[in-house]
């Protein structure tokens, strides 16, 4: 971590010796980089199947707050939410290319450890990052990412891909990066009222793992390849359960019902969500940023799948033009309405 009166303002670079700073220790892993920062494109040469690309952004006050997100986790985040939307397509992500827009208030160091998460993120997922641009920003730090991929063209797996019957599966557990930024924005506001009260984090690594530290799910990728299943429809949990299934049901044209039980939620999360008097199914529908992949199989294919302790079935698509329902606990039929991210958290759109 760089010391807090280290600062070496951007101007005394230039920007040559800016990108050699921050990215020199980047190495080319993957067998199709065949070039990477240095010229004014990258090269690829793609080895087999299909070539996907995705990009996101990560904009200063409306996705991240820096008065406590470390520069090092939004790096790292700002990776992990691009490799995300490869692996739902059924893909890994083997490159990546990031855009930074900066201002004079952010200092060398600050750009270094930004790029150190982006590293970390890079050597856990073994992506390469092959180019980029560096430009001023007025408005705050922005950090705008596409991420290139590759999966064989028969295991592409599309949102639109569900059938009537397809069983309705999701990985790891929901709502726990919201309540992750519920916890940081409660310390926010009493460290705004009083400076001497040290953030009361203890306890809560989980939740707070989750919204400041999360993880694309390419080893679902890989087990679902292993296990092989090709899922007949996907997306990745960036804006809630509700609103992604939304999105399932409006590409494919068919129904979907979730049931209310069946929904995974890890027992910290439930315990955080009494803590604030919030409803954890409300949380775990509506919640965004958990980065779970949501998709449908084929009934045929639940043996493979059955047991497996990272992969929940919450549900089946129902009749071509129907509606997306939840089945609560005590067998009320509720509509499932887009309200995704947005209406729980206004800084976020
Ligand atoms: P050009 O003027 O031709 O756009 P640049 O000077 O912007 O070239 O970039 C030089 C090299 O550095 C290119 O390979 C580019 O992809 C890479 N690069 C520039 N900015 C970044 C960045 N923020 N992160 C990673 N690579 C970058
Ligand atoms: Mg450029």
């Amino acid at each position: 971590m760089a010391k807090k009166e280290d600062f070496t303002p951007l101007s005394k670079l230039g920007e040559f010796k800016l990108i050699e700073e921050l990215t020199s220790n980047f190495t080319l892993n993957q067998g199709s980089s065949i070039l990477g920062i240095g010229d004014d494109a990258a090269i690829l040469e793609p080895l087999t199947g299909q070539t996907l690309i995705s990009a996101d952004s990560l904009v200063e006050g409306v996705h991240f707050d820096l008065t406590y997100v470390a520069p090092g986790h939004l790096g790292y985040k700002a990776m992990v939410v691009n490799f995300s939307d490869i692996c739902a397509m059924n893909g890994l992500p083997t490159q990546v290319l990031v855009n930074i827009g900066i201002s004079n208030r952010f200092g060398l160091e600050f750009l270094k450890e930004i790029y150190a998460g982006i590293k970390a993120a890079c050597d856990v997922y073994d992506v390469d990052l092959i180019g980029g641009d560096t430009v001023s920003s007025y408005s705050g730090l922005n950090l705008s990412v596409t991420a290139i991929g590759q999966a064989d063209a028969q295991k592409i797996t599309k949102r639109s891909g569900a059938q009537e019957n397809h069983l309705v599966v999701v990985s790891g557990d929901l709502g726990g990066a919201y309540m992750g930024l519920q916890i940081l924005e409660r310390e926010k506001s009493v460290f705004q009222e009083n400076p001497d009260i040290q953030p009361e984090l203890k306890g809560n690594e989980y939740a707070l793992g989750r919204q400041l530290k999360p993880e694309a799910r390419t080893d679902i990728v890989d087990l679902l390849e292993k296990l092989e299943v090709i899922p007949s429809s996907m997306i990745d949990i960036s804006d809630g359960l509700s609103s992604e299934t939304l999105h399932l049901s409006q590409s494919s044209g068919y129904g979907f019902a979730l049931y209310e039980e069946k929904i995974p939620i890890d027992p910290t999360i439930y315990k955080l969500c009494e803590e604030f008097n919030l409803t954890s199914t409300t949380v775990a529908l509506n919640g965004g940023e958990d980065y779970e992949l949501l998709f449908t199989i084929d009934p045929k294919d639940y043996d493979k799948i059955k047991g497996n302790p990272n992969l929940t079935v919450i549900g089946h698509v129902t009749e071509k033009g129907g509606e997306c329902k939840l089945i609560t606990r005590d067998n009320k039929l509720l509509p499932l309405n887009a309200q995704g991210w947005n209406s729980i958290n206004e800084k976020n759109y």
